[in-house]
């Protein structure tokens, strides 16, 4: 067969080159058959048990989830027992078999089928995506009524499962897991964007990956030789043999390169003109704190809170309590063994939504997000304020605020912190009084304003990710408008590199945690800028470390003042480029 070639998103970095395993397509066509009056009940019986079959399934994974797995895995098992819980499949398939006659697997299937319609109405981007977590929930519940198979090859020896290239139409999070055991070498799927979940996953199990390929699982066939290219996102099915022979090069120089950077872990990050950079972990949960450290990370630059509110199990889906969570920061800050944990306050609503909360915003990325969430809920503020200020006792911790814009927010926010500080002055808890507050600069019209935050706030952290989304007004989760979000539109340069420069000037100290500081292609552009603190995902530290090594600020300097002065694109990626080759 002729190679060829299918182009996507790409979503996990790396090279992976291995022959194509299909998993089975969506079992959705199924046999549609009437049943007699007297068969009913059976029918009725028969999707009952599988729907229970199922349930204990998914609790089976959940228990035997290894304990280092990411924390969304667990979160998605628990979306799908929820699906399967939710009376639109646990009941009304059941009366479509007692109103219809219908068999067990076409009830389903009608049903599910009426569910996914309802989904292709839905305009946010995200809640859209989530019709696949009901497919997929459907589709176990027919494999256990069909009796299909599992998916997965019965023989794989190690070598050949290193070596397998996952190829679906869409793969469920719970399914990955079983992939995760056997080392498979990466995957691709014919839907999904940079935020499904399958992608998701696939970046924090570091495994190279290509989304949103449209057909390719009707294209690719079992056992073709699949190389994917995890940076691109491009699939070469049957390459020719020089270019499979490429592709090998490219993947053992990327591994050498891997090991190599391994060794930098102790080295200080000081450029070559000897200027002592500080390199951060961004982190999700505490769990996450020993790989920070593996990596070399001088601390935590970001700790998201929100993920320990976020997927809860249980009653009502209560959210953590002031015990709970302070639990969890002093877990943090004691497991960086007296680094600067910088933890930042729930940064709830747009595509991070609490399951307790109604989604009624017209707009969720403009809507009651973050501290705008936390001020109209002061009672769980003060509470995760004071966990926060009781884990102080126990190292050096760094509070950080997201999403403010106005002077009153910081004023409003900071008045928060006192009075936390109060109550438990009080109550007789311990806490550092002098603990650091600092603002996430994120919103255009806070790096605008940014003489308000120098005067109130200790420290500043630029979250580029949301600076480019509001700046150039577009959704970051949108798959549809993904190829408008860059990081060197000259709007964004200029608020960064004033947002910096600003700030520096002041002595307030400042960092970048969005996704741009882990961006090797950038580190020298944010150098230039005057930036000397950066904080990113483990997986990303050795490799910007590196740059920085190479990196000597005087070169950088006298190309600065061509990228900050033109406005015109293609210049500035000349320039950004240039940049790199110095
Ligand atoms: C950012 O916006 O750049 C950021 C670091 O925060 P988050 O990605 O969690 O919104
Ligand atoms: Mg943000």
């Amino acid at each position: 067969m002729a190679s060829f070639t299918l182009h996507g998103i790409p979503v996990s970095r790396g090279i992976a080159i291995g022959r194509a395993h299909l998993l089975a397509p969506a079992a959705l066509d199924v046999k549609h058959y009437l049943v007699s009056e007297e068969q009913v009940e059976a029918e009725v019986q028969r999707l009952q048990k599988a729907i229970a079959t199922v349930h204990r399934e998914l609790q089976t994974i959940w228990n035997e989830l290894p304990k280092d797995s990411p924390a969304e895995l667990g979160a998605f098992i628990d979306v799908h027992a929820l699906i399967l819980s939710d009376p639109m499949i646990a009941e009304v398939p059941l009366d479509i078999i007692r109103s219809r006659h219908y068999n067990a697997e076409w009830a389903l299937v009608t049903q599910i089928d009426e569910l996914s319609a309802q989904f292709d109405e839905i305009e946010d981007a995200y809640l859209r995506e989530r019709k696949s977590d009901i497919q997929q929930v459907g589709e176990r519940v027919l494999k256990v009524l069909t009796g299909t198979a599992s998916p997965l090859p019965q023989t794989d020896s190690e070598e050949t499962a290193g070596r397998m290239i996952v190829v679906a139409h869409d793969i469920s999070p719970a399914d990955m897991l079983q992939f995760k055991d056997r080392a498979f070498g990466g995957f691709v799927t014919d839907l999904g964007g940079q935020n499904s979940h399958t992608a998701i996953v696939a970046r924090s199990l570091d495994i190279p990956a290509a989304v949103g390929m449209y057909n390719a699982s009707a294209l690719i066939q079992q056992d073709d030789w699949v190389v994917i290219d995890g940076d691109a996102g491009v699939v070469i099915v049957d390459p020719a043999p020089n270019v499979l022979e490429q592709y090998r090069e490219r993947q053992a120089r990327l591994l050498r390169d891997r090991k190599k950077l391994s060794k930098l872990r102790k080295t200080p990050a000081v450029t070559r003109d000897g200027t002592a950079i500080t390199l951060l972990a961004n982190i999700e949960l505490p769990e996450d704190c020993p790989p920070a450290l593996e990596a070399g990370a001088m601390g935590v630059g970001l700790f998201r809170s929100e993920f320990l509110f976020m997927g809860r199990t249980g009653p009502a889906h209560k959210l953590p309590s002031e015990d709970e969570q302070f639990e969890s920061y002093r877990k943090a800050v004691t497991a960086m063994k007296g680094r600067p944990v910088t933890i930042r306050t729930l940064d709830i609503g747009a595509d991070k939504p609490l399951d307790t909360v109604e989604h009624t915003a017209l707009n969720p990325a403009l809507g009651l997000r973050a501290i705008r969430f936390c001020l109209a809920e002061p009672q769980m503020f003060l509470a995760q304020l004071r966990a926060i200020l009781r884990a102080s006792a126990y190292g050096p911790i760094k509070l950080l605020i997201p999403m403010l814009a106005h002077a009153f927010e910081i004023d409003q926010s900071l008045a928060m912190v006192e009075q936390a500080k109060a109550q438990l002055r009080d109550a007789g808890k311990k806490f550092d009084p002098l603990i650091q507050v600092g603002a996430m600069i994120e919103i255009p019209a806070a790096a605008l304003t940014l003489p308000l935050f120098v005067k109130r706030m200790d420290f500043l952290s630029i979250g580029t990710n949301d600076l480019i989304q509001y700046t150039l007004a577009i959704d970051r989760a949108d798959h549809e408008v993904a190829h408008l979000y860059n990081p060197l539109h000259p709007a964004v340069i200029y608020l960064l590199a004033s947002t910096i420069a600003t700030a520096s000037k002041s002595g307030v100290p400042v960092s970048v945690c969005g996704e741009m500081a882990g961006d090797t292609k950038l580190t020298r552009l944010l150098l230039g800028m005057g930036l000397r603190e950066f904080s990113m995902h483990p997986t990303q530290l050795l490799a910007v470390k590196q740059e920085i090594l190479n990196s000597d600020l005087n070169e950088i300097a006298p190309h600065m003042k061509k990228i900050l002065k033109t406005m015109e694109p293609a210049a500035i990626a000349a320039a950004v480029e240039q940049l790199r080759s110095i």
